[in-house]
């Protein structure tokens, strides 16, 4: 028989226990926490939705591999079983681990930008972004249309807009271009993958202009269960296969592999050119640490060997976008406007069409994460004005493209049962909208003010 439900494909064998809290209760730490619930503390949390980044569930295997760790300086064992792991995924010669994304960003950031460089991509992470313009280089997004439109339906919404690619290049000059670089799957683009004709095709454009291309490739495995799934060819490739093609089409790759090698902290950076690898081994050798542990620890690196492999098994990721698709799904049934697609790692809720009433310089992607947490006990993050929001000279708020709120779901961590008391805090969340009041900042920092901002309930 053919089952509809889709099981974790894991049994349970330690257990970190929720402490439950009663509403009562989550307004008085919402009222401490200033409304900002990166302020919450995260015993006071009972579905943590905050991020997917570093906050994967380890296997019995990985466990089994932090014990075996290998402490040494130099030449670790821990470190010969990364590099092997890395290597075979991505058919690169020179692999350097970092202790997690933006470190690996910063080295080869820093060594190919610079004032007068052009970085261009799908979308750059936020991190990406930051470490670009710090080195004084300016970097560019041009996702395809199509990804600007929420509820559109389109297979691979992530993908890059070739046309403006060319266009940008004879514009700057190939000469000034530090990097092309495609983050699949696109994280702030809502999660959305890349497929493997348009990354074929962006090979070719860099090529032909003699341009080096670049993979963030934080979620690559999720990238390929959308290509085997969706793009015609990959119907019978495995999911490693379909990566391992993707890496053959890049000069290199930079992965925070707090998101897809299941693990608490780690990265690297992989390259293919000699030249670039060594200025940025001297790079790393300065600031993380020696070549062979960059800022991480034996087991770290060990535990991250064990993941990368574990991330492409089939009834993993299947588990892994079906869940994530199944709430997905059930909230945009309901009513609740979502991203369509739905992405691999995260939900994402338009708040400017969930409350309607109330405008951007009143924050309604903030109001629905307090009502999340005050309903619920569940922490989402804003991502909307309260984290891109700028001031123009008069002070008046320049609102965010979008007002969303992302729910993104840390890997093997929450079961089906999470899912539906997520829906249920859903349906109370739609019963109780035209309550709901915006917010205003009563104190905030001057950079990535998301974070620390303080809020007052209007
Ligand atoms: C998380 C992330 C990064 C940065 O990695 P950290 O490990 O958080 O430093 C870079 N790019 C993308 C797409 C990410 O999701």
């Amino acid at each position: 028989m053919k089952h509809k439900t889709i099981i974790e494909p894991f049994k349970i064998k330690s257990v970190e226990p929720i402490l439950m809290s009663t509403e009562q209760e989550r307004i008085e730490y919402m009222k401490k926490a200033h409304n900002n619930p990166f302020l919450l503390d995260s015993d006071q949390i009972i579905i943590d939705f905050l991020t997917d980044s570093g906050t994967s569930a380890m296997s019995v295997e990985q466990w089994a591999g932090v014990m075996r760790g290998d402490e040494s300086y130099a030449g670790s064992k821990s470190w010969k079983a990364m590099e092997k792991a890395v290597k075979n995924l991505t058919g690169m010669d020179y692999i350097l681990p970092t202790h997690q994304g933006r470190a690996a960003e910063r080295i080869i950031y820093g060594y190919l930008g610079g004032k007068g460089k052009t970085f261009i991509s799908n979308t750059h992470f936020d991190t990406t972004r930051a470490n670009i313009e710090y080195s004084g280089a300016e970097a560019i997004d041009i996702p395809i249309e199509e990804s600007y439109h929420s509820s559109l339906i389109h297979p691979f919404k992530g993908n890059l807009d070739t046309h403006q690619l060319k266009a940008l290049i004879r514009q700057k000059g190939a000469e000034n271009i530090g990097a092309v670089i495609l983050t699949v799957t696109n994280n702030s683009g809502g999660g959305q993958p890349v497929s493997m004709e348009n990354t074929r095709e962006v090979s070719k454009i860099c090529k032909e202009n003699n341009v080096l291309f670049l993979l963030d490739c934080c979620r690559i495995a999720e990238n390929a269960y959308f290509i085997k799934h969706r793009e015609a060819g990959f119907e019978n490739k495995t999911y490693k296969a379909i990566a391992q093609e993707m890496f053959s089409l890049v000069d290199g790759a930079a992965m925070s592999s707090k998101k897809d090698a299941l693990v608490n902290m780690g990265g690297f950076l992989s390259l293919r050119d000699k030249k670039i690898a060594q200025e940025c081994t001297n790079r790393l050798i300065i600031t993380e640490g020696f070549a062979t542990y960059g800022g991480l620890s034996g087991r770290d690196m060990e535990a991250l060997a064990i993941g990368l492999k574990e991330v492409f098994e089939p009834d993993y990721l299947h588990y892994r976008i079906k869940s994530t698709t199944y709430l997905g799904e059930k909230l945009h049934k309901m009513g609740i406007p979502v991203i369509m697609p739905i992405g691999g790692h995260a939900v994402y809720v338009d708040a400017k069409k969930l409350y309607t009433h109330i405008p951007p310089h009143q924050y309604p992607g903030q109001a629905l994460v307090c009502e999340l947490y005050i309903k619920g006990g569940i922490r989402t993050v804003e991502i909307g004005s309260v984290m891109f929001g700028k001031y123009d000279e008069k002070g008046e708020l320049i609102p965010a493209p979008m007002e969303l709120v992302r729910l993104a779901i840390p890997r093997r961590v929450y079961t089906q049962s999470h899912m539906e008391y997520v829906v249920e805090t859903f349906e109370e969340i739609l019963k109780t909208k035209e309550t709901v009041k915006g917010y205003a900042i009563t104190e905030e920092p001057e950079f990535l003010r998301h974070f620390t901002a303080k809020f007052e309930k209007l």
